[in-house]
């Protein structure tokens, strides 16, 4: 899409030309302008002059050592330098010059009002149209003289506009919107039957899915211009301001329907009004006003809203009721063959080698965004131009997940002997509780060379496929797995370090989660405990029962970590040789892939 969007100049910018312009003006012009010609003359001409009675008027500037006097009609001036001439009033007198003393008007009076006032006046204004003519021609373009106009960002159409076939995975939300690309198209087929398209659609989910290349996807299909706003650019230091420029930003799009208006984090202005003392007037404006504008137009008239958001449960409920945003759609995290599908549109923009196994890459970045995904591919076209190569391989492109999930290597971070063994035995407890239990390769590899993150071993993981249920026994073991670390360097050092504070935090969330939120304990049964707040920013929860329930959750978590805890500790020291011996491995080799672990394990 072409953006259409000059940049913004601050109001001083202009300020300060006006006012450059008028001091060069009065400073420098003015004097010129209004000057009448003076004519140099010596003073044997200025005494002739006076004698032939050609003199009208006569200043002596003493302090300058200057004698200025007209010409007899008053009409030229003539300036002359002063000699000693103890006789020049008597000259004076008997030219019959008034010696009044009077000063001689250098510069024409009218000229000068007509030109100190009058002029800037002109420029003024002359200005002000030039700038009132610039914003038409740009409808809808910033401009910092005009308070609460939206300064939305316009992409018109174009023909290498965002496809659906740029936006990769996500196949339900596309499918959801591909109806506003149909109505936008032909709404007529709509209006026929009676039909109205959804005003708003709300597009939620965690950063970096796609949302608003969603978006911009939508207008790019239908061909029609699309406004963008985030919803923060709406809240201004000055209350009511936001509420005009929705009002502006609706204005502007109804002129160019049909057309899409995008509002870009939506929660800035969209979140609960909840009366509380002090809160945000003008946010709360800018909301009513969004209200009231969505309510104010017709279903049909080719305005279509889209909206994203990562925080949809804070949004009041009166923007989402039927009528205002009424359709939802889920931009979630991709799923395998969604990042596939992510990696390969994003391969395409680089040189990359036809021997990649996607499938694998995708396999290893589970979890990651499309964002985190467009992000590796770059990170391997980067990595491959670092060692000279003029294409990226699929070695790149595991190193930049690495780099990407957990940093880049630290190259000189100097662990110590005893250090590097500790973090060989406890990465190899992880693995070693993981493979144990579940009889499968549990890594796609594991390093010991320290991240800039500040961990010092990393562990890939891998996913066969995608899991959407997990059940009571698969969450045991993975918590058995977390605590493998610890009881791996227990077992080995009989002592414990601090390299397995992520673990247990983990471990933690997993075990409270099961008992409050899962219904995984006896003696709560099926009673949801905790609520979660931020469903798609990192999930914070709220704890909602009493005090001695609170304790009792207390209690039950610590119990059931410590049960798998030992759960680990038995499975290690029963197979203390195998972990010695991949720990040796790794300790020697900083890098163990899952093929080799097995083999280890097995032989
Ligand atoms: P959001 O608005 O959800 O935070 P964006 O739409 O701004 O995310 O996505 C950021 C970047 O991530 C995009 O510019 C694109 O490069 C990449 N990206 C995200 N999701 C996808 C996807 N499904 N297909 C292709 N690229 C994607």
């Amino acid at each position: 899409m072409n953006e259409v969007k000059s940049p913004k100049k601050p109001l001083i910018y202009y300020y300060g030309i006006v006012l450059l312009v008028m001091l060069a003006f009065n400073f420098l012009l003015m004097p010129w302008i209004t000057q009448r010609q003076i004519h140099q003359v010596d003073y044997t001409t200025f005494v002739e002059m006076l004698e032939e009675g050609q003199v009208g008027q006569v200043e002596v500037q003493q302090q300058e050592n200057l004698v200025l006097f007209t010409s007899a009609d008053g009409k030229t001036i003539y300036q002359a330098g002063m000699l000693p001439d103890s006789g020049l009033t008597q000259r004076l007198i008997d030219a019959g010059i008034p010696a009044s003393g009077e000063v001689i008007q250098q510069s024409s009076p009218f000229l000068a009002i007509l030109l100190s006032w009058v002029l800037p006046i002109l420029i003024f204004v002359a200005l002000g149209q030039y700038m009132s003519r610039k914003m038409m021609k740009n409808a809808g373009g910033p401009n910092a003289m005009m308070f609460g106009r939206s300064n939305a960002k316009v992409y018109v159409k174009s023909s290498e506009g965002i496809k659906f076939s740029d936006v990769a995975g996500e196949d339900e939300a596309k499918e959801s919107l591909q109806e506003i690309v149909e109505y936008l198209h032909d709404p007529s087929k709509y209006r026929e039957i009676g039909a109205s398209m959804p005003k708003g659609i709300l597009l939620v989910g965690p950063p970096g899915t796609g949302k608003t290349m969603l978006a911009k996807a939508v207008a790019g299909e239908s061909n029609v211009p699309f406004f963008s706003m985030s919803g923060s650019e709406f809240v201004e230091m000055f209350v009511g301001m936001g509420a005009s420029k929705v009002r502006d930003l609706f204005k502007q799009a109804k002129e160019k329907a049909p057309c899409i208006v995008f509002i870009d984090e939506i929660d800035a202005i969209g979140q609960k009004r909840d009366g509380r003392v002090g809160g945000n007037d003008e946010r709360e404006q800018t909301l009513n006003q969004l209200l009231t504008e969505m309510d104010g137009f017709e279903g049909n008239n080719g305005v279509i809203i889209l909206a994203a958001t990562n925080r949809p449960e804070s949004l009041d409920p009166a923007l989402t009721r039927p009528g205002r945003f009424d359709r939802r759609v889920p931009v979630e995290l991709p799923d395998l063959k969604g990042r596939e599908d992510i990696l390969k549109v994003h391969a395409k923009k680089i040189k990359v080698s036809d021997q990649v196994d996607w499938n694998k890459i995708a396999r290893m970045a589970s979890g990651a965004s499309g964002a985190e995904l467009a992000n590796i591919v770059n990170e391997a076209a980067l990595r491959a131009v670092r060692s000279g190569r003029t294409y990226a391989t699929e070695s790149d492109l595991e190193e930049s997940i690495e780099v990407v999930i957990a940093g880049y290597q630290k190259k000189n971070a100097i662990l110590t002997d005893q250090e590097k063994r500790i973090v060989a035995y406890h990465e190899i407890g992880h693995a070693l509780v993981a493979a144990l239990q579940t009889n499968s390769a549990p890594v796609q590899k594991i390093t010991i060379i320290p991240r800039t993150s500040g961990a010092l071993g990393y562990t890939m993981q891998v996913e066969d496929g995608n899991h959407y249920l997990m059940s009571q026994s698969e969450l045991e073991n993975k918590i058995a797995t977390l605590t493998g670390g610890r009881a791996a360097e227990e077992l080995v050092f009989q002592s414990a370090s601090t390299g397995a504070s992520n673990d247990i935090e983990q471990a933690t969330r997993l075990a409270r989660a099961m008992i409050t939120r899962y219904g995984m304990s006896r003696d709560f049964d099926m009673v949801a405990l905790e609520t979660v707040q931020n469903q798609y920013l990192g999930g914070d929860t709220s704890l909602s029962c009493s005090a001695e329930t609170a304790a009792k959750i207390d209690q039950q978590v610590v119990e059931l970590i410590r049960r798998q805890h030992a759960k680990a500790a038995g499975l290690l020291a029963e197979h203390r040789a195998k972990l010695d011996e991949l720990a040796q491995y790794l300790y020697e080799k900083e890098t163990i892939t899952g093929e080799e672990f097995m083999k280890i394990l097995n032989g």
